[in-house]
């Protein structure tokens, strides 16, 4: 049992935050480096399913998330010029009754807010404005240089997204790479909209070579729309590189006119593109862990990174609070969870072929599998259970 462990996490996202609340309120002092001066209001919808509310529930969260967000009816994959439905899955009825835990769609800033709290109340120490530059360790600690000085701490957790310093002090220098995606995102509030436009679901237009998708937040009172289209090639790096709405609108002319209307009552469009790496040989290297997209980056096309950052940080903490070697309880971790991260990364990749095939026949071949799962249950069941079905909390009981 190691509740006494000092604990250094590099990275205040979705999973460093949510592995710093568990670890803080099971007896660890927590001390969490995030380079951002500020929590602020970047980046827009994220969902979260069952398996990642599992973990709220655990800690407390998960009422302030469901207060904060939207819960959809339905998912609804559709044609991206018709609009028509071809497969339906009742998220409402669905999760609760069948994984135990509601399908939530939320705001990053507002989930990062309602976590940093629960992080303050839990006892962690946050240092913004803070950037992990290298890492160091011995035997018996681990250390991190930033640019405002040096922690030492017991184990220390690289939840630092996709351009990991941590990684590649475990790894070296490994370039993600651009995959030919990139995504376009923005928001509406929904009082400029019809009030019955946008049905209350992850609402997915599927077309050739790229989709759309629609939702709402913050109880219904805003909309948030990601657009992925394959492009050639990507430069920019940051979260919040400003689009124009005209490119977007050109890229979907012709679509549901709900799309284009989503995307004409939009004030403002960001842009990014999709990164990934090959999965990493291994994510621990002595007091070292990696957790989240700095492991496993995962592509927005199965809605599972910020979930599987959450799941990463119940499963590393679980291990460190019930193993007496933190070296020991890391290498567990990985073992734990790599199979599981790996496969979401495959099927996220997966997704992004099917719903962008430009082929008739393979899109008609697509339509009727996702027509026939639609009147069959089962068939849904099939694929989701064994991702929304997976219970960190019960699995790895703390
Ligand atoms: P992230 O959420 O990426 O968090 C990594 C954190 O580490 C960030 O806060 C970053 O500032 C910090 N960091 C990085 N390097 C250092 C360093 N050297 N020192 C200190 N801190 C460091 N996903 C969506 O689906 N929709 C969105 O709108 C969206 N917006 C995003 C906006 C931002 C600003 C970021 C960083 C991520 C966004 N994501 C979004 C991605 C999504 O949040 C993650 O894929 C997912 O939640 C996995 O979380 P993570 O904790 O592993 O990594």
């Amino acid at each position: 049992m190691s509740q006494s462990l000092h604990v250094l996490i590099v990275g205040g996202g979705i999973g460093g935050l949510s592995a710093a609340i568990i670890l803080a309120q099971n007896g660890c002092t927590v001390d969490v480096f995030e380079q951002a001066s500020a929590f602020t209001e970047i980046g827009a919808g994220l969902q979260l399913s069952p398996n990642a509310m599992q973990v709220h529930a655990a800690i407390g969260t998960a009422a302030a998330i469901s207060e904060a967000g939207f819960t959809p009816d339905f998912a609804a994959l559709r044609d991206f010029k018709t609009g028509k439905t071809y497969l339906r899955t009742p998220l409402q009825g669905l999760c609760p009754n069948r994984y135990g835990h509601p399908y939530i769609h939320i705001h990053r800033a507002d989930l990062q807010s309602l976590l940093v709290q629960a992080a303050k109340d839990a006892g962690v120490t946050f240092h913004l404005g803070c950037t992990a530059q290298t890492i160091g360790q011995s035997n018996s600690a681990v250390s991190v240089e930033t640019n405002i000085g040096r922690f030492t701490g017991d184990v220390l957790i690289g939840a630092d997204g996709i351009r990991s310093v941590v990684r590649e002090h475990i790894h070296g220098d490994m370039a993600p790479r651009f995959t030919g995606q990139i995504a376009w995102r923005g928001t509406v509030a929904a009082h400029d909209l019809p009030s019955d436009m946008l049905p209350p679901a992850a609402n997915v237009w599927m077309g050739p070579n790229r989709h759309f998708v629609a939702y709402y937040l913050r109880g219904g009172a805003l909309i948030n729309f990601v657009a992925v289209e394959e492009q050639g090639q990507w430069t920019e790096e940051s979260w919040s590189h400003k689009g124009q709405k005209s490119d977007l609108l050109a890229a979907f002319e012709g679509w549901d006119s709900r799309v284009t209307h989503l995307i004409k009552a939009a004030s403002d469009c960001y842009l990014w593109g999709l990164f990934d790496h090959a999965p990493l040989p291994h994510w621990t290297q002595g007091r070292v862990a990696l957790i989240g997209d700095a492991a496993h980056p995962m592509l927005p096309f199965m809605a599972q990174g910020a979930a599987m950052a959450t799941e990463d940080a119940w499963v590393l903490a679980q291990k460190l609070l019930t193993t007496s070697n933190p070296t020991e309880a890391l290498k567990s971790y990985q073992l734990a969870r790599k199979a599981r991260a790996t496969k979401l990364q495959a099927i996220s990749r997966g997704n992004a072929k099917l719903f962008h095939d430009a082929s008739k026949l393979g899109c008609a071949v697509r339509n009727l599998k996702l027509a026939t799962a639609s009147k069959l249950p089962a068939l849904q069941h099939i694929k989701l259970d064994p991702i929304y079905g997976i219970n960190v909390v019960k699995d790895f009981p703390i």
